[in-house]
């Protein structure tokens, strides 16, 4: 197998980064642009190095629009740490929080949020095994909430939320791991967006997050520095030394995707991926969809075929086939194809192909 030879690889995260982003990184990996030394190697106080993590912040800032009232901030400890991070920094206001259940992720970060407040279930769709997300309706915010926290895109269970939740004055916080640069977004509603990298950004440990520099300096007197968004504001994301080099190929997928269209370019070709599979699964006497139809995700495709042992097939023979890790996660069963923005639309064609064939030859 060449360097190049690669196959399609559907994983949930850490998952596919553009080839041009990886080939860049590996042509610059030993001397980056006449520097004498690889990323990796040079102090994040050098001018080299902040112009790098000045333009990933300012391509970051004008692919998503994101207002001068919100600042981005780099932080380690991946989206889990931004559990604890949220109610650190915001539960203070009030000590409570509203949490929307929709899925696992949800989930953990709602219990450790408890740690720190009283938290309020504002809807779960538990019920029907997070196979749909609750429509406005359905959502009970609380009046004196310091913040409402949902879970924008369900890695696990394949759903999505196809709307920006209502909530008066009350701060939206969201997790957007799995779907953040897939569509443009409206930051300014949001008081608070997170999203770990490995999905749609880069390697893994990455946490970006969008706050809205109103909400900041009101953190528990316990949190610590490195966890408290005014700290991080204040120092430029470099109270510590930051994710030098994740933060780098992050500037190179940011530029990818400008070649691709921006985020705008993205909600396209994620549209046209996403029909591609749901044609089939809809289209079949042998595959079902997991999610509800109108919460489906463009992200995480899960599927099932009903039987146990023919999922467990399925997944070896794509294996074996060059589709790898379509598998789906160990809460959902079945089968889940995440075909993030780095997965070109031949691999979700091919991958469409291999399942019509599939049901042909296990009729
Ligand atoms: C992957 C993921 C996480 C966990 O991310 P880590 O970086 O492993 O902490 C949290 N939320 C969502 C929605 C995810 O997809």
């Amino acid at each position: 197998m060449s360097s190049t030879d690669r196959i399609y690889n559907f994983s949930a995260g850490p998952s596919m980064l553009p080839l041009p982003v990886l080939e860049q990184a590996a042509q610059e990996m030993t001397n980056y642009r006449g520097s004498g030394m690889s990323v990796m190697e040079m102090s994040h106080r050098s001018k080299v190095y902040i112009d790098i993590f000045n333009e990933t912040k300012a391509d970051f800032k004008r692919l998503l629009k994101v207002p001068d009232t919100h600042e981005v901030i780099f932080m380690q400890g991946g989206a889990t740490l931004q559990f604890s991070a949220v109610p650190l920094n915001l539960i203070g206001s009030t000590g409570k929080a509203d949490y929307a259940i929709t899925g696992n992720f949800s989930d953990l970060a709602m219990q450790e949020a408890q740690k720190y407040g009283e938290i309020s279930i504002v809807c779960s769709s538990a019920d029907k095994n997070h196979s749909y997300i609750p429509s406005q309706d359905e959502l009970k915010i609380s009046s004196d909430a310091s913040y409402f926290h949902y879970c924008a895109n369900n890695t696990v269970f394949g759903t999505e939320w196809k709307y920006i939740p209502e909530t008066g004055s009350i701060p939206i916080v969201s997790d957007m791991s799995s779907n953040i640069l897939s569509k443009p977004i409206d930051v300014s509603k949001y008081g608070v967006i997170y999203a770990g990298a490995q999905k749609n950004m880069g390697p893994a440990g990455l946490a970006v997050v969008i706050v809205d520099k109103s909400l900041t300096g009101k953190e528990l007197p316990s949190t610590p520095k490195l966890l408290s968004y005014q700290v991080m504001v204040d120092t430029d994301s470099m109270h510590n030394t930051p994710a030098c080099y994740t933060i780098y190929i992050l500037g190179l997928t940011l530029k990818w995707l400008e070649t691709q269209g921006g985020v705008e370019g993205m909600e396209k070709l994620k549209t046209d991926k996403a029909k591609i599979l749901y044609d089939v699964i809809d289209n079949s006497s042998l595959f079902k969809g997991c999610a509800e139809i109108p919460a489906r995700s463009d992200m995480n495709v899960t599927f099932r075929t009903g039987s146990d042992e023919l999922d467990d097939k399925f997944v070896n023979e794509s294996t074996a086939a060059g589709f790898d890790n379509l598998k789906g996660h160990r809460a959902a069963g079945g089968m889940r194809a995440s075909i993030y923005n780095a997965m070109p639309v031949e691999g979700v064609s091919a991958l469409a192909d291999f399942m019509r064939n599939f049901e042909i030859n296990n009729k």
